[in-house]
């Protein structure tokens, strides 16, 4: 499995680092998931082997028989950092893709009840489709961009960066703050509302900001 992000520009590529992926980030999905925003970011990790590209499949677990799409924007590290302030922290990102936070929903919800981690239902094997990424300079506003996703061309989720009760400069300050960014790294900022089960033969498409990013099935 291939495991780096697609720089088109000059056509080098980059080695996906860590994963740290929030939680709970729109008030409308923790709703729909009948959970609480959380006052600071709630975070968990995915293996950087979750990794899929752009016209690679999702491969449906046989553990789990509930398989979610939660959409979000990822932020990609520029470079190593630690402990930075709100008002430094765009001057570490290198730039911006569309990500799918896969994840088993039926584990997911036991490991909810137990106070399980959530290593299991989010950590499978492609369980992170992710877009191109979109360097900085050539990125509007991370704090204002739209976010589609659909399956089998019927819209699911819509919403935009500008709903999340926090700011990209707020998570990547937070983040720094517990452990170093690295190159490569990759923050998955959390999914609006308009989550829902995603069956074998599927295909799902992502937008950013009305761009088509990720296209994939469920095999
Ligand atoms: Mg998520």
């Amino acid at each position: 499995m291939t495991n780096y992000i697609f720089k088109k520009e000059n056509h080098q590529y980059l080695e996906v680092g860590k994963i740290i992926c929030l939680a709970r980030t729109y008030k409308k999905h923790a709703k729909e998931m009948k959970s609480k925003v959380p006052k600071e970011p709630l975070l968990f990790l995915k293996p950087s082997s979750s990794v899929i590209f752009d016209n690679q499949n999702i491969k449906k677990p046989e553990m789990s028989e509930c398989l979610h799409h939660e959409i979000e924007l990822g932020i990609v590290i520029s470079k190593k950092c630690k402990n930075i302030s709100r008002k430094h922290a765009l001057d570490y990102v290198l730039g911006y893709c569309v990500c799918i936070d896969v994840t088993a929903r039926d584990i997911q919800t036991i490991a909810k009840k137990n106070g399980w981690p959530w290593s299991i239902s989010k950590g499978f094997d492609t369980f992170a489709p992710i877009g191109n990424i979109i360097l900085k300079d050539d990125f509007i506003n991370p704090n204002d961009c739209d976010l589609l996703l659909k399956v089998n061309g019927e819209i699911r989720q819509n919403s935009n960066t500008k709903n999340m009760v926090f700011t990209i400069q707020e998570i990547i300050s937070f983040i720094s703050k517990i452990m170093t960014l690295e190159r490569g790294d990759l923050i998955m900022t959390g999914t609006p509302e308009g989550v829902s089960e995603i069956k074998k033969d599927d295909m799902i498409e992502a937008y950013l900001n009305g761009s088509c990013e990720i296209k994939t099935y469920v095999e």
